[in-house]
């Protein structure tokens, strides 16, 4: 009896033990992400950016993937993570955008939602940067055999609105007004009530259409989108002066450094490793370095892992680590 007693308290105790346990290590988690230092709270008026993905075209895991990084996100898919892609909310307009429609279309649509209700928020239109598939393939769910939505404003450079019109299944979103083609010119400013969108050319593998990034313009600050863009030095503009124009710069980041993709020569891989990216901003001063947040990471990337070894050096260098769910004040 004694003993039973004694072996059921230390199975309490042991029990006790490893939730004790267990809460710290999802607050310690939780802490790291809210210890990101410079997301501003957003001022109930003013719009802002949401974040609603964060990895390559491919999402992370990556189909087929089944090497040990992609593993912990197969058997946890609170790990899963959609691609890249920005809300941009207007409270004092009631409006809402989306930058890109990823193939992650419906759950970041559905996390807009929970942030801004369509019955407070009009969808007011999606920004395109590019036709590769993970950045625009997302449409389809606008159309005929899912939302068949009426006239959605969807904006894109000329070559990227030219693909969309004369291609299927693209065509059919055009041709039954599901889509209405809104067209950007290269750095002139598309206004957009209290907002400006800026759209520039950023070299990329230009196949289907041109590549942009976007200057997204608030009242009070601005910020970079540029998802996809060639090493920095082959851009026309110099990435540390652009930086010290704006607020917050979301870039590229699909690879954290060289030798990340086994066998491969990624001397031939044209992205800026971030370890590049970092090299290229050490001599900016720890506050313009604080506007940076990499985003876009490819599966092999250890910075979609926010505590990883690499994630933790990052962010004592001074740069920002881009999440889900995070809020950025315009
Ligand atoms: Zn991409
Ligand atoms: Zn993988
Ligand atoms: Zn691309």
């Amino acid at each position: 009896m004694r003993l039973n007693f004694i072996n059921g308290f230390l199975t309490c105790a042991v029990g006790v033990i490893l939730v004790v346990v267990g809460c710290f290590s999802v607050l310690a988690e939780n802490s790291n992400v809210e210890k990101t230092s410079t997301e501003t709270t957003p001022k109930t008026k003013s719009p802002y950016i949401y974040i609603l993905g964060v990895a390559q075209d491919a999402g992370y895991p990556q189909a087929g993937c089944y090497k040990k990084h992609c593993m912990r996100g197969w058997n946890d898919l609170s790990l899963k993570r959609g691609a890249a892609s920005l809300g941009l909310i207007d409270p004092s307009m009631g409006k809402k955008y989306m930058f890109e429609a990823t193939p992650d279309f419906p759950e970041q649509l559905f996390k807009l939602e929970q942030e801004a209700p369509t019955k407070d928020y009009e969808f007011a239109g999606i920004f395109l940067t590019h036709a590769h598939i993970g950045h625009y393939t997302g449409l389809m769910f606008l159309g005929h055999e899912v939302m068949g939505t009426v006239n959605t404003p969807v904006y894109g450079m000329p070559r990227m609105n030219d693909f969309l019109r004369n291609n299927g299944p693209w065509q059919q979103l055009v041709t039954y007004k599901n889509i209405s083609l809104k067209p950007l010119k290269n750095n002139h400013p598309q206004s957009i009530g209290t907002l400006e969108v800026t759209p520039f050319l950023v070299p990329h593998r230009d196949e289907y259409s041109e590549t942009v990034g976007y200057r997204i313009t608030g009242p009070n600050k601005s910020a970079l989108f540029i998802p996809d863009i060639n090493k920095w030095s082959q851009w026309s503009t110099d990435l540390a002066t652009v930086i010290k124009t704006v607020d917050y710069a979301l870039i590229d980041a699909t690879f954290f450094a060289d030798g990340e993709l086994p066998g491969r020569d990624m001397s031939k891989v044209p992205h800026p490793f971030v370890t590049e990216t970092m090299t290229v901003l050490e001599k900016l001063s720890e506050q313009e370095r604080n506007k940076v947040w990499f985003i876009h990471f490819n599966h092999t990337n250890p910075l979609l892992n926010l505590i990883s070894e690499e994630s933790l050096w990052v962010k004592s260098k001074g740069f920002n680590i881009a999440y889900e769910g995070l809020r950025l004040g315009l």
